[in-house]
């Protein structure tokens, strides 16, 4: 009997967590349409997952809010300037009690063993990220505020909005409950269990196309060797 009450208690403290996610920015609508579909959308409806977007620009004191300035020593490009930043992190700071990350080419390269450590060090408090834009910041505010720096590739992009995007999407895959079957971000590319190697092939209906047939051993229903068969052909 007891087995019948403490198990569904398990499972829901399990399955509540939500995570907090802050993005400051000064554009704030590149985020509408990617976090309002799918998977990211119904984790928002289920209260797994809360995002805010920050308007870096309603921050600035400057009569017509600027948030851009040239670089001192010259050179091409601006710079953004440090004062709406360093308001905007401040104001956040008070409702996310986690850690500021830059988003930077500079930065540490973004793995799927870092997705697991924000997920596991931060799930309570949440992330801050900071989006940039043009030449980049102002490195003050970076000295003074930021905590981290992650880059998710060798490359250059006009701005921070779609990496913040990525490491958003990847740590929420791990929020118990976020993707359908609790167990599809354990057995995935790079995921320990598959020793971080890249995933085995997938197949689904029909059986033929274009005269390519399912492997025979998908269709067998043994699971046993259809685990073999899939440890046996990871990339
Ligand atoms: N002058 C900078 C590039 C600025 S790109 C340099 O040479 O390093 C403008 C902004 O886009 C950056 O401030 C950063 O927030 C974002 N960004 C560009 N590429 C990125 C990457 N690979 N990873 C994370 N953020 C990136």
């Amino acid at each position: 009997m007891y087995y019948y009450t403490i198990i569904p208690h398990i499972k829901s403290v399990w399955y509540n967590i939500c995570m907090r996610f802050d993005l400051l920015t000064i554009f704030p609508e590149i985020f509408d349409s990617y976090l309002q579909e799918s998977i990211i959308k119904r984790a928002r409806e289920d209260k797994k997952l809360k995002i805010f977007i920050h308007d870096i620009r309603k921050f600035s004191t400057d009569r017509h809010h600027k948030v851009d300035a040239p670089p001192y020593g010259g050179g091409p490009g601006m710079v953004m300037t440090a004062q709406p930043i360093y308001d905007c992190i401040r104001h956040v700071k008070k409702l996310n009690r986690g850690p500021v990350i830059f988003m930077s080419p500079a930065g540490k390269i973004f793995t799927q063993k870092k997705s697991e450590q924000l997920y596991k060090k931060h799930a309570k408090t949440g992330l801050i990220m900071l989006c940039g834009r043009y030449e980049g910041v102002d490195q003050r505010v970076i000295d003074l505020l930021v905590d981290e720096e992650i880059s998710i590739g060798k490359y250059v992009l006009t701005g921070g909005e779609l990496p913040a995007m990525v490491v958003l999407d990847a740590v929420s895959r791990h929020i118990p409950g976020v993707l359908g079957d609790n167990e599809s971000s354990k057995e995935e590319s790079f995921s320990t269990s598959l020793k971080r190697k890249k995933e085995y092939p997938h197949y689904t209906r029909p059986e033929v196309f274009m005269k390519l047939r399912v492997p025979d051993v998908l269709l067998s229903g043994h699971h046993a060797n259809i685990k073999k068969w899939r440890k046996d052909n990871l990339h």
